[in-house]
């Protein structure tokens, strides 16, 4: 199995490689292979954290896992999401292969060429136009590129130097454009504010590779869920993991968030989990889930999050995307873990036993503000900070 099929492991060649290679899923689960392990940990991080990248090492050659290991954990963690069978969570899984895959094209379009004839497993883009039909449909544009004007396919080595292998701009023909873009995306992915002229659309080559994440999403989500066969026991042997994954993702809703922002008044497990980033010590998905979890839960804002966590481990990219998956309105949001979940992640010490005043630190939190004689709310004091400043 080569290393290109593990890093873009949804293309066909990999899907492929996979059908070729003598090994059975089945029992890749039952004897709890790394390939599995690997596909929880793509999951995981899929929907927490928007990426499927390996936290024990980034792609490509740095990964922990081989590369069959690798590519087997693809199919594997397609699996894991079918049973999970939340649309929602299909939507969160299939965009973040589709983000982590366009990160590596782009490192790929950027290496230099010596690497590139060094490496195997960097992609062009005209590989990838190939990969999703759209070679002939996407051409340089002549406007911008001088002297280019024959395809990508013409650009690589052959081209007509950096120019022609890498223009700005870009014509694609409409069927495409349409297909692969949405005027959800902004006025400027609308048609009517777009530069048309012979049936193809101008494009930067960002606008590009976001299309092309488009379809590379879609292709991750066909044909999710699927059953699985009754009689090959791989649902009863990843129940565990999905249980896991599940419990992670608890579905607990909440009418109204307390909305008031008492550090003091924080259950330890969140406390500690602040002090561990103010230490500058870096927390673990499931760690900064919890927290991003429970800070969206009493009402914080993103920025709130971004300006409550400047001084600690957590970076502000990272805290938007959390939050802004946490707080979307389109009812995927996920509450804060419950306080059995995050004891099981080793996150709840269950300090003075005061599991047994609440099911989640949410609650503890509303029980502990509801019984406070007095509350200091932090936005008071930011709002203060700032009048001062101004
Ligand atoms: S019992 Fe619940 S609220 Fe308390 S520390 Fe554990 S997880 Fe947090």
């Amino acid at each position: 199995m080569d290393a290109l099929d593990a890093k873009y492991p949804f293309f066909a060649s990999a899907r492929e490689a996979v059908a070729a290679a003598a090994v059975s899923l089945p029992e890749l689960v039952a004897a709890d292979a790394p390939a599995v392990e690997r596909a929880r940990e793509r999951v995981e991080r899929a929907l927490l954290e928007g990426t499927v990248a390996s936290e024990r090492g980034a792609f490509p050659g740095e990964s922990a896992y081989d590369a069959q290991a690798e590519l087997l954990s693809y199919p594997i963690a397609r699996i894991l999401v079918s049973l999970l069978d939340s649309d929602p969570a299909i939507e969160k899984y299939a965009a973040a292969e589709a983000a982590t895959a366009m990160e590596r094209v782009r490192r790929d379009l950027d290496a230099d060429d010596e690497l590139r004839s060094v490496s195997s497993a960097t992609v062009t883009l005209d590989d990838l136009l190939a990969e999703f039909d759209l070679a002939d449909a996407v051409r340089p544009d002549a406007t911008t590129s001088a002297g280019v004007g024959r395809g990508v396919a013409g650009g690589g080595a052959a081209g007509t130097g950096s120019a022609g292998r890498d223009p700005s701009h870009y014509r694609i023909d409409v069927g495409p454009y349409l297909r692969l873009t949405s005027p959800d995306w902004g006025d400027s992915w609308r048609l009517v504010n777009r530069a048309l002229a012979d049936g193809a659309v101008r494009v930067s080559r960002d606008e590009l590779l976001v299309a092309l994440e488009a379809a590379v999403e879609a292709r991750v989500a066909e044909g999710l869920p699927f059953e699985l066969a009754a009689d090959e026991g791989i649902g009863e042997a990843l129940e565990s993991r999905v249980a896991d994954l599940r419990r992670l993702l608890s579905e607990r809703t909440y009418a109204e968030p307390p909305d008031v922002i008492d550090r003091d008044l924080f259950p330890p497990c969140m406390t500690n989990l602040i002090e561990k980033a103010e230490r500058d010590t870096k927390l673990s998905s499931a760690e900064s889930f919890a927290l991003m979890a429970f800070l969206v839960g009493i009402g914080m804002t993103p920025d709130e999050v971004v300006a409550f966590c400047a001084d600690t481990s957590l970076d502000a990219e990272g805290i938007r995307y959390q939050t802004e998956y946490l707080t979307d309105d389109r009812g995927t949001q996920y509450p804060p873990p419950t306080c059995e979940t995050l004891a099981n992640y080793g996150i709840c010490h269950n300090e003075d036993d005061h599991m047994q005043v609440a099911a989640d630190p949410l609650s503890y939190y509303e029980k502990r503000v509801a019984a406070a004689d007095d509350v200091t709310d932090w936005r008071a004091g930011r709002e203060a900070d700032d009048a001062t400043e101004a």
